[in-house]
């Protein structure tokens, strides 16, 4: 969408020349801003969408006295902002101060308490303060205005401003806050502003106003679920346990014992023995005793909490958890699921947000938001699920010549529910191998789960060097990952909407062919049911569509993005799974990439292997 309403701006862009794309881009954020309205974007990969939407935002900003945000998922995907702002300050004397925030628990320098987790961490950093026994926040305090070194260290990125800070026995914390308060482009995670109670403290701490702030949300096709997640609270009957243990090891009289027995009961009372093992709870299920005195059994819970952990040097309390899943409990409203679940021995308690308003409601303050990802099609559902409805929105073709791409399809297999036999994993297992055998490079093969992941390997008879495993931590995955970027010859396997098929970038054309192997959908269950549900009173039947198959499809539409990201690769898009040619997913897919059905698939790709 160009807005030919939009004069001829000259905007503060830190490359000689704009991209036509980007042109594009600026003009039509510049055009939403102009009007006051929010403007919902779908660019892909190599639009250099980062780049424009900071000088659109920024311009407009600095020409009428405007705050600007730039939120991110995750922390690592600060740095293209801080490297964009970098240029801009750079090449122009525009006044802009910006400052990189992250989490206080990852800007915490006190090494007593910066390992603690979770709530753990938080209460003990206010403990420490008002108690007057942080020297680093004590010498922050009496720090008036950070000076120059620490106001350039806050510019280079929090990983500098941190060490700064260490080095000068400062909380960078507070200095980053402080900083905040003078900047006016502040680079910060979603929780910021997503997570409601965190934002009204951070605003207030840095004194700035949603309604004199653009927003920008980058990578924001989840941003609901994310939102849902930061208010959606659980608590099994093993954590109760772990609690009790954490108040045998400080001798404190407190008995939980009351609350392993009431979830027994709520399961016994709702879940049948011969069903799906889970059960909806209503407030009239919930016992009485779970939501009598909350806040001062809360109290007591978080006070021993802070024993257990000063006493034993622990790193985190399950005390702290039940106390945070209590509150939640006698407060949840319709906009929740409350489920009772048996697993294994034990009993899980969990409250699901559905859909989350308040977080949604706080984005209208802002003076305009901009949405933006690679994957936000289609625009009309993020603008309706936010409540957006009349924001403008564009949409940007693929920046890249379609040559350097084939989709392709075998609709001989499928990973749906009825049709997991081992013979069908064992044909995709040899399905695999022999378009491998055809490509000589690096080949990703994406699955919808770790189950179906494993099932397909126990068949592979080639050698599958890196394999996601569920249990992997994130620096294992790391390194398997640089490892395989090293490499030049082998299979990749990893699961759709994990850490290696969102997110990440796979440079330099090192991944010749990606197979996505069956379609992530999440496996019914009564969370599920609940959201559909929910979502087909608000929005008008649109629940399966919105909750259920859209964001399956994104998953695999944002795992097969990952081979093409610069305008020199080429690589092939195999789609296994005969569902990809049902209509109902084919068309929403097909906002993406056209998907050709060729049941010779493999020549294909042997052909569009020789040419690369
Ligand atoms: S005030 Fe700062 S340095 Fe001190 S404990 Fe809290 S976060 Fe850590």
């Amino acid at each position: 969408m160009h807005n030919p309403k939009v004069p001829t701006v000259d905007f503060k862009f830190r490359f000689a020349k704009a991209r036509s794309s980007q042109e594009r881009m600026m003009l039509d954020i510049y055009g939403a801003l102009a009007q006051g309205k929010s403007i919902f974007i779908n660019a892909p990969t190599g639009v250099g969408k980062t780049d424009a939407s900071i000088s659109a935002c920024l311009t407009y900003a600095v020409e009428h006295d405007l705050d600007v945000f730039f939120l991110t998922p995750k922390n690592s995907q600060h740095r293209i902002a801080v490297e964009v702002l970098k240029g801009l300050r750079s090449k122009f004397s525009m006044g802009v101060k910006y400052i990189d925030v992250v989490g206080k628990r990852n800007m915490c320098v006190n090494p007593e308490i910066n390992l603690l987790e979770g709530e753990a961490f938080y209460k003990s950093c206010e403990q420490l303060v008002k108690n007057r026994r942080c020297s680093f926040y004590e010498n922050s305090r009496d720090m008036e205005k950070p000076d120059f070194a620490l106001e350039e260290a806050g510019m280079s990125g929090h990983n500098k401003l941190f060490s700064e800070s260490f080095d000068r026995g400062v909380c960078a914390y507070e200095i980053s806050a402080k900083l905040a308060r003078e900047a006016n482009f502040v680079i910060a995670d979603y929780a910021h502003m997503l997570n409601p109670f965190i934002m009204k403290a951070f605003l207030k701490k840095i004194e700035h106003s949603l309604k004199d702030s653009i927003i920008i949300w980058d990578e924001a096709h989840n941003i609901s679920n994310i939102a849902a997640s930061y208010m959606s609270t659980s608590l099994s009957t093993q954590a109760i346990q772990r609690a009790s243990e954490e108040l045998t090891a400080i001798r404190s009289g407190i008995d939980l014992g009351y609350l392993e027995y009431l979830l027994s009961g709520l399961a016994d009372a709702k879940v049948k023995v011969d069903g799906p093992g889970e059960a909806f709870v209503e407030k009239k299920d919930i016992p009485g005793m779970l939501t009598t005195n909350t806040e001062e059994v809360c109290d007591q819970l978080e006070k021993a909490a802070m024993e257990y952990i000063n006493n034993t040097e622990a790193k985190r309390s399950s005390l702290m958890h039940i106390a945070r899943f209590l509150r939640a409990l006698s407060s949840f409203d319709d906009s929740n699921a409350v489920i009772v679940s048996r697993y294994g021995k034990g009993i899980k308690l969990s409250i699901s947000c559905l859909y989350p308003s308040e977080a949604i409601e706080s984005m209208k303050q802002a003076y305009a938001n901009v949405f933006m990802s690679g994957t936000l099609l289609p625009l009309k559902m993020h603008m309706e699920m936010l409540g957006f409805q009349d924001a403008h929105s564009a949409s940007y073709p693929m920046p890249y010549p379609k040559e350097n791409r084939i989709c392709l399809l075998d609709k001989e297999v499928s990973t749906k529910y009825t049709s997991r036999t081992p013979d069908q994993f064992r044909s995709i297992a040899d399905r695999i191998a022999s378009v491998k055998d055809r490509v000589s490079g690096n080949v990703a093969v994406f699955f919808p789960s770790f189950g179906v992941l494993n099932s397909v390997r126990r068949h592979m008879q080639r050698q599958v060097r890196f394999i996601q495993r569920e249990e992997m931590r994130s620096l294992q995955v790391e390194q398997m990952i640089k490892e395989f970027k090293e490499s030049d010859d082998n299979l990749l396997f990893a699961v759709m909407g994990g850490s290696l098929s969102e997110g990440i970038d796979y440079a330099n054309n090192i991944i010749k062919g990606i197979i996505i192997v069956g379609i992530p959908l999440e496996r019914p269950n009564l969370e599920l049911q609940a959201k559909v549900e929910y979502l087909n009173k608000k929005f008008g039947m649109k629940g399966n569509e919105y909750a259920y198959l859209i964001p399956g499809v994104m998953k695999a539409v944002q795992a097969a993005g990952r081979a093409i990201r610069g305008e020199e690769d080429r690589a092939f898009i195999l789609f296994m799974d005969k569902r990809y040619s049902w209509s109902m997913y084919r068309s929403i897919i097909s906002d993406f990439m056209k998907i050709e059905d060729d049941s010779d698939y493999i020549s294909r790709i042997s052909k569009f292997m020789e040419r690369s």
